[in-house]
């Protein structure tokens, strides 16, 4: 059986290292904002590129407070992909925003950038643009007309750590650089995290209180906060987890490598561009038949993933909420869409496996 992903496997390499640092922050005896908080901040902005790294309690939260931290109005838009995690628009509706659904390019699956000043309105506050499945967005034409119609860039790097566009890393093109460390990201810790990148000691110090309910000195509170922090424990497994970083997405793109190079042409395979290094969250394949190669693969034990059945648009949650639509490329996607596996404990030997029955079907 190959399995989608083992998270005891993909850890494996790390436990060592784990252990002792758990026994560090053990007999320290300090779990909340602490020296293990600051110093994966410190490393995880220098990684990226970026001023300053604000370690939060989820992905979901990282959006969240970067929205809380623009200080927008009830009822302001926020343009967002059609056929993103459902996370991405729930942060809108968490803070009382209007998200506004951009269809994406059936080619990238991101931000379609020719289809976005269609969207803007004199409400529009920001673009919430998500790079997939570790693809960065086309940043140059998103970035230009942010800047001629005045909005902010919101950016969800919850799959895309270490994904380039041009040579740049995600995370910095917009004010806000939101990230999840959700044990399956490419760097997932052992539970749940989160990180914002921003760029001005202003935007970090309103983030920092934002997460610690609104103080930065204890039981003084400035602002109307939240308690979403990023615990030492965790961060002294993402600190460890973040030097290998390079060697995780290095392997996944070697494992894309086969993919792209083995499977045959009835697979619709993720684009390659020379501008973009993709870091390969998810490896997907879009076939009009999904379901029955899912079943093929699964009887030659294969076990495969979809990311994602439902488009947002199309969740019971969202019903009477979305505005606008259809939504025909999101659909087709989420229809069409079969991720394989990819994880980091996976083999090459593992990858030529999955080719060679795909190949048969
Ligand atoms: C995982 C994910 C999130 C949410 O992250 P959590 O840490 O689970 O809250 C948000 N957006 C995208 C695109 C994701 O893949």
């Amino acid at each position: 059986m190959i399995e989608y992903e083992n998270l005891a496997k993909a850890n494996q390499k790390f436990f060592e290292e784990y252990e002792q640092d758990f026994k560090d922050t053990l007999q320290n005896g300090w779990f909340i904002l602490g020296s293990k908080v600051e110093r994966f901040e410190r490393s995880f902005a220098e990684y990226c590129g970026a001023k300053f790294c604000i370690g939060v309690a989820s992905g979901l939260d990282a959006l969240m407070l970067s929205l809380h931290a623009c200080h927008f109005q009830p009822g302001d838009e926020i343009l967002v992909p059609s056929n993103t995690y459902i996370a991405t628009i729930l942060s809108i509706f968490q803070c009382q925003l209007t998200p506004v659904l951009v269809e994406p390019d059936i080619r990238t699956y991101n931000m379609d950038p020719s289809k976005l000043e269609a969207h803007i309105t004199s409400r529009t506050r920001a673009i919430m643009l998500v790079h997939l499945y570790g693809k960065s967005c086309d940043m140059d034409p998103i970035l230009a007309i942010a800047k001629r119609h005045n909005v902010r860039i919101i950016e969800d790097c919850a799959q895309a750590h270490g994904a380039m566009y041009k040579g740049n890393m995600v995370g910095g093109f917009g004010e806000y650089g939101a990230f999840s460390f959700y044990p399956t990201k490419n760097l997932g810790c052992l539970g749940d995290g989160g990180a914002i990148l921003v760029q001005t000691p202003e935007k970090a110090e309103t983030l920092r209180k934002l997460r610690n309910y609104g103080s930065n000195k204890k039981y003084y509170n400035d602002v109307v906060g939240f308690n979403s922090r990023l615990d030492e424990v965790q961060a002294g497994f993402l600190s460890i987890k973040l030097k290998h970083l390079d060697e995780i997405n290095t392997h996944k793109r070697k494992l894309a490598q086969l993919y792209h190079e083995g499977l045959k042409s009835d697979f619709i395979k993720p684009a390659i561009h020379k501008d973009y290094y993709d870091v390969y969250h998810i490896f997907n394949v879009r076939h009009e038949r999904r379901d029955e190669l899912k079943e093929h693969l699964l009887r030659n034990e294969i076990k495969t993933d979809i990311h994602y059945p439902v488009p947002p648009h199309a969740q019971q949650a969202m019903q009477g909420l979305i505005k606008g639509g259809p939504f025909p490329i999101s659909e087709k996607i989420h229809r069409t869409t079969l991720s394989l596996p990819i994880s980091f404990f996976h083999t090459e030997q593992d990858i030529e496996q999955v080719i060679e029955i795909a190949n048969k079907f």
